[in-house]
């Protein structure tokens, strides 16, 4: 069979640890024996990191904003341990913060659902896709621990001197005080991510807040994604059959409870990092969870949710066997692979992520599984298999479409 031919490369970014084993397993099995592969490679290796001195991330990220699709490997976000481990220059900031700070990119996660690992909210059928707003509030705050009785002010001076003056609380005594912050900017490019976004996955998008609470911090995100809505979306989403619903948060949170999945649900910072958490559990497993960064401008990102499963790679690193779970890496793949298909007018990329993905789903639905599901499955007479085995399984479920 002659390969598939690709015009544009894709940015591949390399990573760390047992997904840098399943990488290359990957790349191997699934997709070079189909696919004349056209990749620009970005080692983002630690090791390769430290010797660039973090160069390379950058680099990966100018790339990517070049050829508009990129698909990235876990990689280690270093911590005093991996100083001693690699040896470090430097405690390397996370690439993932460095890229998403470069695309100015809004992260979708999105479970991957299969027959046999039922969520654990019975009435969701179909994926919720969480996007979290990746920028201020809570983690970019200014705290103090007030020691005793006096004023706490807020004071905005402008530049040209003239300041606003708010009373926050006088103190009768000891407490603590909190300033948190956000930009129009940062909040109209989460916007258009979204929408952009649900237009692309004809989706609804979903948005909430606390308006009624906090009526000028809370309510200035509500405003600004009803006007870029009104103006710049509501006839592509009218067109697409897609709607744009805005609730309160705690609305919000009890009605995902009772939907049944399909929608995109747009979160501020706080609400993104918990919501995600528990959405992420609630659909039964971290490697079944994939994730885009979609910048305002249209360019993505795709890679697995979950970190480079350290613990597995010490257990390979002694030689002895893993099951690791390569779905959501391989997912990384088709998500980039179909995206570049759809930009270059190429559809046999575009089928053959298609295949590719139901391939994988349907291997697992065959009860042919790694450990990780295994332990969670209402399949009946499962094979566990090992990271290897797992991905030729896919590979044989590939060749019998
Ligand atoms: P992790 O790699 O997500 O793994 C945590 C645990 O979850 C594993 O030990 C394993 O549980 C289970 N798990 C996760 N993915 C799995 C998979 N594909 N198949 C089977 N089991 C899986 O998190 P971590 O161990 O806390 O972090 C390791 C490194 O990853 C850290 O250096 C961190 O900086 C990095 N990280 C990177 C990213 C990223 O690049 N996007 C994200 C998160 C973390 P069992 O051990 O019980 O089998
Ligand atoms: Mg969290």
């Amino acid at each position: 069979m002659e390969k598939i031919k690709m015009t544009t490369p894709l940015v591949e970014m390399d990573g760390d640890e047992m997904t840098r084993i399943l990488w290359k397993m990957i790349k191997d099995e699934l997709l070079l024996p189909y696919i004349d592969l056209k990749t620009e490679y970005y080692d983002l290796g630690l090791a390769h990191r430290d010797e660039t001195l973090d160069q390379v991330t950058i680099d990966s990220a100018e790339a990517t904003k070049k050829y508009g699709v990129a698909v990235k490997c876990a990689t280690i976000t270093p911590n005093a341990d991996r100083m001693t481990e690699y040896n470090l220059k430097e405690m390397w900031k996370s690439p993932n913060g460095t890229i998403r700070a470069a695309l100015d990119g809004t992260v979708f996660r999105t479970p991957i659902v299969v027959k046999g690992i039922e969520p654990c909210v019975r009435n969701w059928e179909k994926p919720i896709t969480l996007a979290r707003h990746a920028y201020g509030d809570v983690y970019k705050n200014t705290e103090i621990k007030v020691p005793g009785a006096g004023k706490a002010e807020l004071v905005f001076t402008a530049e040209d001197g003239t300041t606003i003056r708010e009373t926050i609380h006088d103190f009768k005594g000891s407490g603590i005080l909190q300033g948190i912050h956000n930009t129009d900017e940062s909040i109209t490019s989460f916007a258009k991510a979204c929408f952009n976004y649900a237009l692309d996955t004809k989706q609804d998008l979903w948005f909430a807040t606390k308006d009624t609470i906090s009526k000028k911090y809370d309510h200035n995100f509500k405003d600004i994604f009803q006007e870029i809505y009104d103006t710049e979306y509501k006839d592509k989403f009218e067109a697409a059959g897609i709607e744009y619903f805005y609730t309160l948060i705690d609305d919000a949170v009890a009605r995902v409870m009772k939907a049944k999945g399909g929608f995109i649900w747009a979160c501020k910072n706080y609400d993104g990092d918990v919501m995600s958490d528990m959405v992420s559990s609630a659909f039964g497993s971290l490697a079944m969870m994939t994730s885009v960064l979609v910048s305002p401008s249209g360019v993505y990102e795709y890679e697995a949710a979950h970190g480079t499963v350290q613990r597995h790679y010490y257990k390979h690193l002694k030689g002895e066997e893993t099951s690791t779970n390569s779905v959501a890496t391989i997912f990384a793949w088709t998500g980039a692979l179909r995206k570049r298909g759809e930009l270059d007018n190429n559809p046999e990329l575009v089928t053959f992520a298609d295949k590719l993905e139901s391939a994988t789903i349907r291997t697992i639905e065959s009860g042919k599984m790694t450990k990780d599901l295994a332990l969670i499955t209402s399949l009946q007479n499962v094979t566990v298999l090992n990271s290897e085995n797992f991905i030729k399984a896919i590979k044989a479920e590939y060749e019998a479409i």
